[in-house]
């Protein structure tokens, strides 16, 4: 998790600076200089951490914003037992049924396909529908 490995580097940083404090570093250089290094080490280790959670939350905004915008216009399909269909001029459900797994999880409108077995299974997030129907005209 970046965001316990960012913690740990800053916590290990500030242990870091208090040691560096209580250095008199006119008496113990060598010693100033390796905690100064050790610091900016801890410091660009914390830094990298924060740079891939930021990517990961930007990945998240945008997935959000996906899921918000994703809308169904419910009246413009037809439903058939526990399935939606495009409307024929009528209103009837006319064709091969979208995935619900794929509505449900607002992927998108995905229409299934028939497969070796005759059954009919979602492209997309390939689960099969034995009750699943297409609907001619
Ligand atoms: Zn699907």
């Amino acid at each position: 998790m970046e965001i316990q490995s960012a913690l740990t580097s800053i916590s290990t940083a500030i242990g870091i600076a208090k040691t560096v404090s209580d250095i008199n570093k006119e008496v113990d250089a060598s010693n100033y200089k390796l905690q100064m290094a050790d610091l900016r080490s801890t410091l660009a280790d914390a830094k990298i951490s924060l740079s891939e959670i930021r990517e990961e939350i930007l990945a998240k905004d945008q997935e959000i914003k996906r899921l918000k915008s994703f809308d169904i216009d419910a009246k413009k399909l037809a439903q058939h037992l526990n399935h939606y269909y495009k409307k024929n001029k009528g209103g009837d459900a006319i064709g091969m049924p979208y995935c619900p797994h794929c509505l449900e999880a607002k992927n998108g409108l995905f229409t299934l396909h028939y497969g070796k077995g005759g059954e009919l299974y979602c492209g997309s997030c390939k689960n099969l529908y034995s009750e699943a129907q297409e609907m001619l005209t």
